[in-house]
């Protein structure tokens, strides 16, 4: 999404658009999106700085970090920023703790693109109680019982304890 300052008024204004994965930096087949990525900002100018409060909404597909099948995943980012001019020989978009630079157009692709890469879960899990694949026989085990006997312990920390 980009928008150009000059044509902005000064206050508050709604924008929504749906973004590409490509236009927000993403490599094909890096991430799978399973809905387009709406963006719904509300863009304010004070002067030559410009808030943009954004919400974005898509879903993704993730694979389960302990059985392995992929599930969907929803998102719903919350991305707050203020974009302010660049100076003479200040490079544009170094983001500085939310704080961006710009040149006559303020580009939310490069921030919402690392907005969503922040948000993504680094051990993914299909559901919090994913029992995971066996380590014996590799069998899926929220499906079925395989029926394997428990080899180490860890699986059932107290097994072995007498509680
Ligand atoms: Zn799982
Ligand atoms: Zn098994």
């Amino acid at each position: 999404m980009i928008i150009s300052v000059g044509g902005l008024h000064q206050g508050r204004t709604s924008v929504a658009s749906d973004e590409r994965p490509d236009e927000l930096g993403f490599e094909k087949g890096e991430i799978e999106f399973l809905e387009p990525i709406h963006v719904a900002a509300d863009v304010t100018r004070m002067g030559f700085d410009v808030y943009v409060d954004c919400t974005v909404t898509t879903s993704v597909e993730l694979a389960c970090s302990r059985c392995l099948e992929t599930f969907e995943h929803d998102l719903k980012i919350r991305s707050k920023m203020l974009f302010v001019p660049a100076r003479q020989g200040q490079k544009s978009n170094t983001a500085q703790e939310g704080v961006y630079l710009y040149r006559e157009h303020v580009d939310l692709a490069a921030p919402i693109g690392e907005a969503i890469r922040e948000e993504l879960p680094m051990k993914p899990l299909c559901k919090a109680y994913c029992l995971g694949l066996c380590p014996n026989c590799g069998k899926n085990r929220n499906e079925s019982d395989c029926g394997c006997e428990e080899k180490d312990g860890s699986y059932h920390p107290f097994k072995d304890m007498s509680l």
